[in-house]
C-alpha cells in the first residue's frame, strides 16, 4: 500500500505561481488590480470571447449571469440534476425555479430530447452543464433556444479546455461560467469567470459584481485622483482579488501541458480497467474536444459484492482518495421539499448518482501514483466480485 495518502483533486503549484503572489504581496495590491485584468484579458483570448470579468467563483459567476439574463420570481430555467448545488442554487437566488431535466446515461449531459416538453410559456433560460469536461449538444440546445427565445448560460466549471465543433463552449450561448475552485483544471483555491461576446451584458455582470458601483475600486484610489461612484444596481461583493490572479495567470500558461497529462492518465485508467466490473466514461464525440476534467467510474453493482460507498472506504483504506459527482440534485432534502422532487424522476442521473466514484487525474500525479490508483482498483474489485 502507499505511504501518503492521495489527495483527490490537489492542484500543481509551482515557482511561477508561488512568486507571483508574493510579488502581490510585496506591493500591496491584495484587493482586484492589475493582476485581475490581465487575466481576463488572458482568458477571454484563451476561450475565444471578447469579454471575461473575473468573480470571486463559478457560484457568483452564475449568479451574476442569472440577474444579468433578467431571471426573476417565477422563471422558468432548464438545467440537470447531474451537477453541483451552485448551478441549480443560483437560479433560486433570482426567484427562479430550476426544471431538472435527465442526463443521457453514458456522457452524462443533458438529454437534448427531453428538453422541448419542459419549455413553458415561463422558460427563460437553459443551463447546459460540459459535464467532466464533456461538451454538451449544442446545435440541439441553440436550435431550441432560437425557436422558443431562451437564453443559453453554460456551467462551464468543468470545461475551460473542452472544444464543440471546433471552437471553445464559450463560444456558444449567451453567457459562460468557470470555476478555479482548488479542484478545478485551472486553480486559484477560490475563482470564477464569466465570458461573452455581448459588451453590455458584460459591463451589467461587472457592475453587480461589485456592489453596483459604476467605478471600479481599483481605479478609485489609483494615482489619477480620487473618483466617486454612484451605485446604479443593489450589486454584491463578488470580485476576484490580485492574488487569486497571480495563480491564475500562472496557470492558465499551463493549461495545454496539463491538459496532455490529464488525457494520458484518462487512456492509462481505460485501459487498465476495460475488463473490471465498471462502466467506464463514454468515448469523445467527434467533432470535440474533452476537458478530461473528471474521470468518473460507474460500479457495476449488479457484478460485485459492494456498494459504491464500500469501494471508496476501501479505496481511501490504499490511501487513495476519491470524490463522487454527483449524487442526483434533485434528492437532496431540499429540493425534494421545496419542489416535490422524488425517486425516479430522473432513472439516469440516479443511477449514476448511485454508482459513480471519481479518480484522481490530475497534472501533479506521478507515474506512480497513477499506478497505485489502478492497483488498488484492480485489487478492490477482484476480491469483491459476486
Ligand atoms: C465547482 C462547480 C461549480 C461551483 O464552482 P465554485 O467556483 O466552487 O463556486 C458550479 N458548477 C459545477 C458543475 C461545478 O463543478
Amino acid at each position: 500500500m502507499r505511504s501518503e495518502f492521495l489527495i483527490f483533486g490537489s492542484p500543481k503549484i509551482e515557482e511561477d505561481e508561488i512568486n507571483e503572489v508574493v510579488d502581490s504581496l510585496r506591493k500591496c495590491w491584495l484587493g482586484t488590480g492589475p493582476k485581475v485584468a490581465q487575466f481576463e484579458n488572458q482568458f477571454k483570448e484563451y476561450v475565444g470571447a471578447k469579454h471575461a470579468v473575473a468573480v470571486h467563483s463559478c457560484t457568483a459567476a452564475l449568479h451574476l449571469s442569472m440577474i444579468a439574463s433578467d431571471i426573476g420570481p417565477g422563471d422558468e430555467v432548464i438545467t440537470t440534476p447531474m451537477t453541483f448545488a451552485a448551478t441549480a442554487n443560483s437560479i433560486i437566488h433570482t426567484g427562479g425555479i430550476p426544471v431538472f431535466i435527465d442526463v443521457n446515461r453514458d456522457t452524462m449531459t443533458i438529454d437534448v430530447k427531453q428538453i422541448e416538453e419542459k419549455i413553458t410559456t415561463r422558460t427563460k433560460a437553459i443551463i447546459p452543464v460540459h459535464f467532466a469536461g464533456r461538451a454538451c449538444q449544442m446545435d440541439e440546445i441553440i436550435a431550441l433556444a432560437n425557436k422558443y427565445k431562451l437564453k443559453i448560460i453554460n456551467d462551464a466549471a468543468h470545461a475551460i479546455e473542452t472544444d464543440y465543433h471546433g471552437k471553445k463552449v464559450s463560444n456558444y450561448g449567451n453567457l459562460t461560467t468557470y470555476s478555479f475552485y482548488s479542484t478545478k483544471n485551472l486553480a486559484t483555491g477560490e475563482g470564477g469567470m464569466v465570458t461573452t461576446d455581448d459588451g453590455e451584458l458584460a459591463e451589467k455582470i461587472k457592475i453587480y459584481g461589485l456592489h453596483g458601483m459604476t467605478k471600479d475600486a481599483w481605479k478609485r484610489f489609483s494615482d489619477t485622483g480620487y473618483k466617486h461612484y454612484e451605485i446604479i444596481y443593489p450589486g454584491f461583493k463578488y470580485n476576484m482579488m490580485d492574488m487569486q490572479a497571480a495563480l491564475g495567470i500562472h496557470q492558465l500558461e499551463k493549461i495545454e501541458r496539463y491538459s496532455i497529462c490529464r488525457k494520458e492518465i484518462w487512456d492509462r485508467y481505460n485501459e487498465a480497467f476495460a475488463e473490471l466490473p465498471l462502466f467506464l466514461p463514454a468515448a469523445v464525440e467527434p467533432n470535440t474536444r474533452h476537458a478530461f476534467h473528471l474521470y468518473t467510474i460507474l460500479l457495476d453493482l449488479s457484478k460485485v459484492k459492494i456498494t459504491r460507498d464500500e469501494f471508496m472506504n476501501l479505496l481511501h483504506r490504499e490511501n487513495i482518495g476519491t470524490g463522487v459527482h454527483y449524487t442526483a440534485l434533485h434528492l437532496h432534502p431540499y429540493y425534494k421539499e421545496r419542489f416535490g422532487y422524488k425517486k425516479g424522476d430522473f432513472p439516469n442521473t440516479e443511477f449514476i448518482g448511485e454508482r459513480t466514484v471519481s479518480l484522481p487525474i490530475s497534472a501533479k500525479l506521478t507515474d506512480q501514483d497513477v499506478e497505485d490508483v489502478i492497483g488498488a482498483v484492480k485489487n478492490i474489485l477482484h476480491n469483491n466480485k459476486k
